[in-house]
């Protein structure tokens, strides 16, 4: 050990997250990689609305009523930040499980399973959980390691499990999930009302000033796919369900399973799925982290140095065994096995209650986040 030199960095968390996510003002604002799409969406909503406001407003505001341009600009303005707050947030990431939880669950698995014969095939890995009385299946995340909680899927995009994922949306640049989906529905539900409202004063304009104008061509078309892209959710929301279930048909067709999320009640699915509490986010993207980084640099001798210290003698900070999954807890205790690859949260949000409880998890690998119980450190810690 002594052989070692230790150097120590402090970074945020989310320099080191491993999906494929791009981030910036510090981890506060999180998106996929690719953009393109999300700045087509933002040009085409600023250029309809500057049209408008350029050509139109005028006429209408003088000749009809001011309260038009009014309107008009408070529904932009109500747009944009919907969809600046869904492409800018934590869809509900998973955080992949440490080395050491895989190891566990891997272990723990291969014991469930027996020993497959060379040649077979391993039985799939699932977890079967009661919710409201319908069976649910969990699904193991080869990439995160994990035991995905109930609703959750792996968005091959992003690279990460996202927790009541809905679907990715190029459009806005982001996957829709439990922490965002209220924003994305309310976004498109704004745009709807921006577009009917635009697309009306449009055909007034041209009806009060008998010329012709192609722009109503254009509000005409994207009327049509905003406002049924509104209705489909609408009707999803209605059946407490997302558009990755529709789509698999999880609760429909063949598999005659009700969906145990449901309500069976309209008022209530909506309630719960537009007005229900928000979820904190569980990536911890700000807190800090101590980067340890040993000398010689070459990592895999770093690797093997660290991996025998581990067994040989104690570690500068203390090491805990990873929280295992617990059986004998048939819901969303999975979650709690994500959770507990998180560390001692030190950003501004005040972690979730699961992850106050659990140990600090620490990282073998040197080219990994490492926690860190460093005094220094601890007195930045914000509850
Ligand atoms: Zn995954
Ligand atoms: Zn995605």
């Amino acid at each position: 050990m002594s052989a070692v030199m230790v150097a120590k960095k402090v970074t945020r968390k989310w320099e080191k997250l491993p999906g494929k996510n791009t981030f910036c003002c510090d981890g506060r604002v999180m998106m996929a990689r690719q953009k393109g799409v999300f700045y087509l969406t933002l040009f085409l909503i600023v250029g309809t609305c500057a049209l408008f406001f350029a050509f139109e407003c005028p006429y209408l505001a003088i000749n009809l009523s001011p309260a038009i341009p009014v309107v008009a600009v408070v529904l932009f303005l109500f747009v944009v930040a919907m969809l600046l707050r869904t492409s800018f947030s934590d869809p509900g990431v998973l955080p992949r499980a440490l080395p050491e939880e895989a190891t566990f669950i891997e272990m723990e698995i291969e014991a469930a399973n027996g020993n497959v014969p060379a040649g077979q095939r391993p039985p799939p890995r699932i977890r079967n959980v009661q919710i409201n009385s319908q069976i649910v299946k969990l699904k193991y995340c080869y990439t995160c390691k994990i035991f995905r909680p109930p609703r959750a899927s792996h968005c091959s995009i992003c690279d990460n499990c996202v927790e009541r994922f809905d679907h990715h949306c190029p459009w806005v640049g982001n996957c829709v999930g439990k922490r965002n989906y209220r924003y994305f529905y309310l976004f498109t539900l704004s745009l709807s009302l921006l577009t009917i409202f635009i697309f009306s004063f449009a055909i007034v304009h041209v009806v009060m000033r008998s010329v012709d104008s192609g722009f109503v061509v254009v509000c005409f078309f994207t009327l049509w796919s905003v406002v049924g892209l509104t209705g489909f959710h609408t009707y999803l929301i209605s059946l407490n369900q997302t558009t990755n279930e529709d789509i698999k048909g999880s609760w429909s067709g063949k598999n005659r399973i009700q969906n145990p999320y449901s309500h069976r009640n309209i008022m209530k699915n909506c309630c719960e799925v537009l007005c229900g509490p928000a979820y904190p986010s569980v990536l911890d993207r700000r807190g800090l982290m101590l980067e340890r980084s040993l000398h010689p640099a070459n990592p895999t001798a770093a690797a093997a140095q660290v991996g025998k210290n581990n067994n040989a003698e104690p570690q500068p900070t203390e090491r805990k065994a990873p929280c295992p999954p617990d059986e004998h807890a048939p819901d969303d205790a999975n979650p709690n096995v994500t959770a507990s690859t998180e560390d001692v949260s030190y950003n501004e949000k005040s972690p979730s209650p699961n992850q106050e409880t659990l140990p600090p998890p620490q990282d073998p690998s040197p080219s990994l986040p490492e926690d860190n119980t460093d005094a220094a450190l601890d007195k930045e810690k914000v509850h």
